[in-house]
């Protein structure tokens, strides 16, 4: 999952729909190194680590939180995950990636399958990297003050414990259980590098053997963190710098000058507008769906000193898409730069990679039993190219454990109840698709 969010902690299981993207409210704990310290101190009896190392899930899920994966270093959880998969008699292949930059570990994604079928029907999928920075695995009870708990309710914390470690570990045990029950069931596994930043490890497999033209596999099922709900869809996103080139000049004499940041300014409330104008008078693209494109001015830069009239500023911006095509925005961007700027090209937009961004993603949500949510955050789906035009058509369906309010956060957590659920979600996924 990509994107920012809020750095309180709070506990949300399957919430409905309507409340998913509200602001928290209710229930919200602090979490601190202190308060999970008070909660072993005043009740010894409640052995929280007893309730992980009993259970191959939980500990699983621990081991893979406490071996740090921050993008470009996944190294050494995906060389653990191999291991377990290896000593639960799965085939497994390491897919090399090709570093996006330099970087000195090793980066592969890891494929696995059961016996010789290594292109099989179902293909499960998430991510092994975290964002920065490393935060610790830690063991809370729901208050410190609760004597009687249920383990249900005990939470576990730390970095990817939800986005994506809570995924991989449910994903993992899913398919282990399926094949127990029906060791003949047609799964895949694939767990891939660099989602968090450039989707380098989902776009390596879309253009490998594994990928084939007509597709191979008929479902795929992408894991992240979504509340327990099944995701319908999500938007698209497209980014681009707003760049504004003046002339310097002693800030005692401006006439002699032309200032980029005060060309940049309206350029930038204007483009900020567009989320709240229809897209008949040239605002940004709404849908029924996903409701209104959403615009954000993430960085802002420019100048040099107060008492000298700035010759360049600039911003970088990220567009949400509700509706249309990446380039169906930048002709309504740059359409509104020449309005606002009569045309007079003193401010210009880079959209670097014109093949860079996606449109909305529409996905399947057709199996009973789950709420049913849209989100606004992005994912791996948009880097894998399914080949199936003129084919049967693949199914592909996004689910997982967690909440997306704390899943880049500081108190990034989930509890044991929702993991463990998250495993009986993508059975009954996996049941619907065999
Ligand atoms: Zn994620």
């Amino acid at each position: 999952m990509k994107g920012s969010y809020s750095i309180f902690f709070t506990l949300i299981g399957a919430t409905a729909a309507l409340e998913y993207q509200q602001p928290i409210s209710g229930n919200i704990l602090q979490e601190t190194a202190e308060t999970a310290e008070t909660a072993h101190k005043q009740y010894p009896n409640v052995n929280l680590d007893q309730i992980i190392e009993d259970s191959p899930l939980l500990s699983f899920h621990r081991d893979i939180i406490k071996i740090p994966s921050i993008t470009e270093h996944e190294k050494s959880v995906g060389e653990y995950i191999i291991d377990f998969l290896c000593s639960q008699n799965l085939t497994v292949e390491k897919q090399i990636v090709t570093p996006g930059s330099e970087t000195e570990s090793e980066r592969f994604n890891i494929y696995a399958y059961a016996g010789e079928n290594r292109y099989p029907d179902i293909l499960l999928t998430s991510h092994i990297d975290t964002v920065p920075p490393f935060i610790p695995y830690t063991l809370q009870t729901p208050t410190p003050y609760t004597q009687f708990i249920n383990r249900e309710d005990v939470i576990i914390g730390g970095r990817g414990s939800v986005d994506a470690k809570a995924s991989v570990a449910a994903i993992v045990f899913a398919v282990l259980e399926t094949l127990q029950e029906s060791p003949d069931a047609s799964l895949g596994l694939l767990f891939d590098v660099g989602e968090e930043y450039s989707g380098i490890g989902m776009k390596t497999f879309s253009n490998s053997d594994l990928n084939l033209s007509p597709p191979t596999y008929k479902t795929i099922i992408f894991g992240e963190p979504t509340g327990l709900s099944l995701v319908a869809g999500h938007k698209g996103i497209l980014g681009f710098k707003v760049v504004a080139r003046g002339k310097a000049a002693h800030s005692g004499y401006p006439w002699l000058g032309q200032s980029a940041i005060s060309a940049i300014l309206p350029v930038l409330q204007y483009l900020e507008s567009l989320q709240y104008i229809s897209p008949e008078k040239g605002g940004l693209l709404r849908s029924e769906k996903f409701g209104a494109s959403t615009l954000n001015i993430g960085v802002i830069r420019g100048g040099q000193a107060s008492n000298v009239v700035p010759d360049y500023a600039e911003a970088t911006v990220a567009v949400r898409l509700a509706d249309g095509t990446p380039d169906d925005t930048r002709e309504i961007i740059r359409k509104a730069v020449d309005r606002i700027t009569s045309a007079t090209g003193s401010v210009s937009i880079n959209f670097e990679d014109l093949n860079a961004g996606s449109p909305p993603q529409h996905l399947d949500a057709d199996v009973e039993g789950f709420d049913v949510i849209t989100v606004n955050y992005g994912t791996d789906v948009p880097s894998l190219k399914i080949h199936d035009q003129g084919t049967q058509r693949v199914k592909r369906y996004l689910y997982g454990p967690g909440s997306i309010h704390v899943a880049h956060g500081d108190n990034e957590a989930i509890t044991v109840g929702e993991l463990e659920r998250a495993v009986d979600g993508y059975k009954k996924l996996i049941a619907a698709a065999v």
